[in-house]
C-alpha cells in the first residue's frame, strides 16, 4: 500500500536526495520541516446570515534563498500536511528554476464550488486580515492555486493595501492585468510544462504527431490541452478528464471545443463525438505524453505498473507517490517531476513581481521568451544531473534544488 500522506512523501523524497548529497544531519533535519507554520480559524458571514468557521493555513517553509513564495489552495481536503508538502515542493521549485525566492504555501479547507462570489470575497478578505503581518514583497508572497483565481487575488490585494495604507502590488501575484498582473501568467504553468516536454522529446528522440492525454481539466489541464499542439507544432489529444470522469477518442479530440464545452456545462463528460473513460483508465492509456494535472496521489503503487506513457509531465503537485516512482523508472517512463514541470507558474509570478517593482510592464513575447529560457535551462541542469548520477529525473531535480537551498542555508550560517 502506498503512503498517501503528501508531507511524509515529500520528506521521503528529500531523504533519498540527502543521502546522495551527503547532507550533514543538521541541514537534512532543517530541510525536512517548515521553518514556520501558521494556522487560522476564520469566522465568515455566509449569504444566509449564518457564520461559518473556516480552517486556514500559511506555511513559510524555507526563506534561505529569498522571500517565501507559493499559492493558496482552497479545497475541501486541505489539511496542515497537504500544505506542508506543497510548501516544501515550492522551496524546491523556486530553487530548480533558480529564481531568488524561498518556498511557502497556504490553504483553506472549504468547497468553493458551493460558495457564492460574495462569500468567496469575504473569505479572501478574512484570510488577508489574519495574515497581513506575515506577508509582504520582502517576506511572503501568495498566488493562485487550485480553486483560487485572479479575482480572489484582486480582493486579497485590495484588503492588504487597505490595511497597510500603501500600494504594494507585488505582495501577491496572479493578479488581473489592470491591477499589475503580468502578461502570460494565466497559461504559464502549462506553457512551462510543454517547453520541458519539448526538451524531453528531443532527448528521447520522439518527434512527429505526439499523442497526449490530460488528467484534470482546471487551469493547468485546459491550457495543456490547447497549448501542446501550438508549442510543439502538432499533436493528437486523445483523452481528457475532470473529477466527474473523462472522454476519449482515439482519432483525436478538439481541445478548443472541449474547453468551450467545459465552460458551458461545467464538465468534460457528454462531449459530442467521444466515448466516456474513467480517470483510472485515462492514466493507463498508451500515449506519448501524459499530463497528470489534478491533485496528489493519482499514480501510486497500485497503478504505476500499468502506466504506458513515454513521457509523463506532472503539471499537478505531488501526483506520484515514491513507490510508484520506482516502478515508473524501472519501466522506462520518463517523468518530468512536478516541481520542474509546473514551475512555469511561479516563474511568471516572479516576473510579475519584478515588473511590479519597476512599475514597467513587459510584452507577452518578452514573458514567453524569458520563461522558455528559464525552463529550458532548468531541464538541462536536471537532465545533466540525472545522467551524471544515473538517477531518475525526480531524484536529479531534488539533487539540483536541494543543494542550492542547502548552500544558501550554510552561507547564512544556519547550519
Ligand atoms: N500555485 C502555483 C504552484 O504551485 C504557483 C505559485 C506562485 O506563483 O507563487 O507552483
Amino acid at each position: 500500500m502506498s503512503d498517501l500522506n503528501p508531507f511524509r512523501n515529500a520528506q521521503a523524497q528529500l531523504d533519498e536526495a540527502a543521502v546522495i548529497l551527503g547532507l550533514d544531519k543538521a541541514t537534512h533535519e532543517l530541510l525536512r520541516w517548515p521553518m514556520r507554520e501558521h494556522r487560522f480559524t476564520l469566522p465568515v458571514r455566509m449569504d444566509s446570515g449564518e457564520t461559518r468557521i473556516f480552517h486556514a493555513y500559511r506555511i513559510q517553509y524555507n526563506a534561505a534563498r529569498g522571500p517565501t513564495k507559493g499559492g493558496l489552495r482552497w479545497h475541501p481536503d486541505e489539511t496542515i500536511d497537504t500544505v506542508r508538502a506543497l510548501a516544501a515542493w515550492m522551496t524546491w521549485k523556486t530553487s530548480v528554476v533558480d529564481i531568488p525566492l524561498g518556498g511557502g504555501k497556504g490553504g483553506v479547507t472549504c468547497n468553493p464550488k458551493e460558495m457564492s462570489e460574495r462569500e468567496k470575497e469575504r473569505l479572501a478578505r478574512a484570510y488577508i486580515r489574519a495574515t497581513a503581518d506575515l506577508l509582504g514583497v520582502d517576506r511572503d508572497v501568495p498566488a493562485p492555486d487550485v480553486y483560487t483565481t485572479p479575482q480572489i487575488m484582486a480582493w486579497m490585494l485590495d484588503e492588504y493595501e487597505t490595511i497597510k495604507g500603501h500600494s504594494h502590488p507585488g505582495v501577491i501575484t496572479g493578479k488581473p492585468l489592470p491591477l499589475g498582473g503580468s502578461q502570460g501568467r494565466g497559461d504559464a504553468t502549462a506553457r512551462g510544462g510543454i517547453y520541458v516536454v519539448r526538451e524531453a522529446a528531443k532527448t528521447r528522440k520522439l518527434s512527429g504527431d505526439l499523442s497526449y492525454a490530460v488528467q484534470g481539466f482546471g487551469n493547468a489541464g485546459q491550457f495543456a490541452a490547447t497549448l501542446h499542439k501550438e508549442i510543439l507544432g502538432s499533436g493528437k489529444l486523445v483523452a481528457v478528464s475532470d473529477s466527474g470522469g473523462g472522454v476519449y477518442n482515439k482519432n483525436g479530440l478538439d481541445p478548443q471545443k472541449l474547453v468551450h464545452h467545459k465552460r458551458e456545462t461545467g464538465r468534460v463528460g457528454g462531449f459530442p463525438g467521444a466515448e466516456p473513460i474513467s480517470n483510472e483508465a485515462l492514466l493507463e492509456l498508451d500515449v506519448d505524453v501524459l499530463y497528470p494535472s489534478a491533485l496528489e496521489n493519482a499514480i501510486t503503487g497500485d497503478n504505476a505498473e500499468r502506466i504506458k506513457a513515454k513521457i509523463m509531465c506532472e503539471l499537478a503537485n505531488g501526483p506520484t507517490t515514491p513507490d510508484a516512482d520506482k516502478i515508473l523508472h524501472k519501466n522506462g517512463v520518463f517523468v518530468l517531476p512536478d516541481f520542474l514541470a509546473n514551475a512555469g507558474g511561479v516563474t511568471v509570478s516572479y516576473f510579475e513581481q519584478v515588473q511590479n517593482t519597476y512599475n514597467y510592464y513587459w510584452t507577452l513575447e518578452d514573458v514567453h521568451q524569458q520563461l522558455d529560457r528559464r525552463m529550458t535551462s532548468a531541464f538541462a541542469a536536471v537532465h545533466a544531473m540525472s545522467q551524471k548520477q544515473k538517477v531518475h529525473m525526480r531524484l536529479a531535480a531534488y539533487l539540483v534544488a536541494v543543494s542550492r537551498v542547502a548552500e544558501a542555508c550554510k552561507l547564512r550560517g544556519w547550519v
